[in-house]
């Protein structure tokens, strides 16, 4: 005698507890064997239905025991379930449960694609099936376009496509005329007859008249059972089934494609979802690129002074005094500051302002002494003419250098100047050079309206006062510029005897600079990172929409042995494709944006980062808000989900 197939010992199914508590299944004990045509019978609520979620592993007992081939079904997780609903079973439910947004043939395909059949083998074999059942021309058909003989015929194909060792029936014929009804029978025999097992269940009798064994039910109890057929029912070929397993490649492949399917099923939706994070991310590139192009801007203003600068100015650190007024920096300072090493020169600076004439022409401008390492240090040159030399500096001697603006006030013919004389504090300076052009700063000061003089010169005749206002040190070697600067520091403290100065370096300036504009770039960036959010919560809300439309989707889906992963990853790969989608359009247009705002004249920098941040960014919305979504979805209870409406 062969081993039974299924085998119930003393299974109970309860609904409830207490006063409420239905006993939909009450000590049941039975036994199939394979091959077995079995025809389960009894009144509306007797208990068939729970039955066949019990044998079909779509539900668990409350009590008793349940083997398949030998195997305790209580010693199954979910997955295992799911694996053993896919290598044992196929369901024809009543109410047939196709997907009506999808073709016969892919409805077929759907157990398929849970057991690893690549999308070729699962066409053919749906069309194969089809073609058997009389559906040859229907297999590209909506459900909507089909009969309910054919739908049932369809749902037939699907419960078959895994080649499944039995067949359960709940009521297959219940919604079918008597013809389609008599088709379906027929089908049934003929699958009895190649060694499958089929287990169908009916309360109209002449339906179970067809069946080699009637199990009648009443109250959730065995009434009656006409137990095993005689050898002559015996089916004449015994069941072979091969199985596969399935690639998690192939998978995430047939989810992506039904997640484009579903997202087409509803565009309106779909781009009301898509809006939201399109926004988040066109924002996230757009205020970057606005943010760095701002920051760019100004580095770019302040790293023209050059990286190895060092500033000294009189007084002590905190003092809000005008540097002029302070007397605490000497020559002599400056002098020594040459001396250190690593300076390629400690450039003193007294700066004033003077009136100036040149014949009847009067203009009061800045006057600055300096020494012939000003345009070193300043990194910059001449127009015309020279520089005055060091040694106009030690003989005080009566030169001048003017800036372009300060020469077009005095003479009619800039380069005509030099040469000249300038009566600068009624004495005569000779016109050396003209400075080349430098514009205005960003606060708005005029880098031409100057006039340099020999500090030495300037002290005597001009500035009525022997202390600097500045000193400039220009470092040979911008590395060891923090030596450098420790070493003046030092200097200077040993030669005043206390910190009546202070020494800043342009790293130390631009950083502070650099830290206001990341200050105003990580604003920007929230605002658009809460756009973004707000996009999630979008993806989030519709996917929860999505997981409760699909209720019943989901449980064929399960029925059919699709695992709890599967239907995660169906569910995540959704979310993912939404944010994947609005990520690449938000990209483009966030580019868009900037190409306007910088041909309307704003600096905008536009790097490939932020657009990498904020597409990942999208993505990782997507993962993040379809997580709790795909989570409900895969702990949807197989039973619950196929009786949602
Ligand atoms: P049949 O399929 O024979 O018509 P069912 O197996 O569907 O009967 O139901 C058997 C009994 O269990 C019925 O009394 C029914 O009301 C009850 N029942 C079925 N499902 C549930 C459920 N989810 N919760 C509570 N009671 C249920
Ligand atoms: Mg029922």
């Amino acid at each position: 005698m062969t081993r039974p197939l299924i085998e119930l010992e003393n299974v109970s199914r309860y609904y409830g507890s207490g006063n409420t508590e239905v006993r939909a299944l009450d000590g049941v004990s039975l036994s199939i064997s394979p091959g077995e045509f079995v025809a389960i019978v009894g009144q509306s609520g007797s208990g068939k239905s729970t039955l066949m979620n019990i044998l079909g592993c779509l539900d668990r007992p409350t009590g008793g025991v349940y083997h398949v081939r030998g195997k305790d079904i209580a010693e199954l997780d979910a997955d295992a379930l799911a694996t053993m609903r896919r290598e044992t079973f196929g369901f024809i439910f009543q109410r047939y449960n196709l997907l009506t947004s999808v073709s016969a043939s892919e409805n077929v395909e759907i157990p398929a694609v849970y057991a690893g059949l690549t999308l070729q083998e699962r066409r053919e074999k749906a069309a194969e099936l089809l073609d058997k059942l009389g559906l040859g021309d229907r297999v590209s058909h909506k459900p909507g376009q089909l009969s309910g003989g054919q739908q049932q015929r369809v749902a037939v194909a699907r419960a078959l496509i895994n080649d499944a060792e039995v067949i359960l029936a709940d009521e297959p014929t219940g919604a079918l005329d008597s013809g389609s009804s008599d088709e379906l029978l027929n089908l049934l025999e003929e699958f009895h007859a190649t060694g499958r097992t089929i287990i169908l269940i009916t309360h109209d009798p002449k339906v179970a008249a067809r069946a080699r064994r009637v199990i009648e039910l009443k109250d959730g109890k065995i009434i009656s059972d006409t137990g095993r057929p005689s050898a002559a029912s015996a089916p004449t070929e015994t069941y072979r089934y091969s199985r596969k397993t399935p690639s998690p490649f192939a998978q995430v492949v047939e989810a992506i494609k039904m997640a484009f399917r579903s997202l087409r099923a509803n565009p309106f939706r779909t781009a009301l979802t898509l809006l939201g994070v399109i926004i988040g991310v066109s924002a996230v590139v757009a205020m970057l690129a606005i943010g760095q192009g701002s920051q760019k801007e100004v580095m770019a203003r302040f790293e023209s002074m050059g990286a190895n600068l060092l500033f000294v100015r009189p007084g002590a650190p905190g003092t809000r005094m005008r540097g002029d007024a302070i007397a605490t920096l000497t020559l002599a300072d400056a002098e020594a500051l040459n001396e250190l090493g690593n300076v390629l020169a400690a450039v003193p600076s007294r700066s004033g302002s003077a009136t100036m004439r040149v014949g009847n022409n009067d203009y009061r401008g800045s006057v600055e002494g300096t020494t012939e390492a000003w345009p070193l240090a300043q990194n910059r040159g001449l127009k015309y003419g020279t520089f005055f030399t060091a040694d106009d500096v030690d003989r005080r001697v009566g030169v001048v250098v003017l800036g372009t603006t300060t020469a077009g006030n005095l003479f009619d013919n800039v380069q005509g100047a030099v040469g000249q004389y300038v009566f600068l504090g009624g004495a005569p300076f000779e016109v050396a050079g003209i400075l080349e052009e430098k514009g205005a700063t960003s606060w708005g000061q005029d880098q031409d309206d100057i006039a340099l003089v020999p500090i030495t010169t300037g002290m005597m005749r001009l500035f009525g006062q022997n202390y600097l206002s500045s000193i400039t040190i220009a470092a040979d070697d911008t590395d060891r510029i923090s030596e450098t600067e420790a070493e003046a520091t030092d200097l200077l403290l040993a030669r005043h005897g206390s910190e009546d100065f202070q020494l800043r370096n342009t790293a130390s300036i631009l950083e502070s600079v650099e830290e206001t504009q990341n200050s105003f770039s990580i604003l920007l960036g929230s605002v658009a990172a809460i756009s973004l959010l707000v996009g999630g919560i979008g993806v989030m809300n519709i996917m929860l929409v999505s997981v409760t439309e699909r209720t019943r989707e989901i449980g064929v889906r399960m029925a059919t042995g699709a695992r709890r992963s599967d239907i995660m990853i169906q569910f995540v790969v959704e979310a993912l494709v939404v944010g994947g989608l609005g990520g690449i359009a938000g990209v483009l247009i966030g580019l868009s944006v900037c190409f306007i705002l910088s041909y309307s004249g704003m600096t905008v920098a536009v790097t490939a980062m932020p657009a990498i941040l904020a597409f990942t960014s999208a993505l990782a919305t997507g993962l993040v808000f379809g997580l709790l979504p795909a989570r409900q979805a895969s702990r949807l209870d197989p039973v619950t989900a196929l009786a949602s409406e």
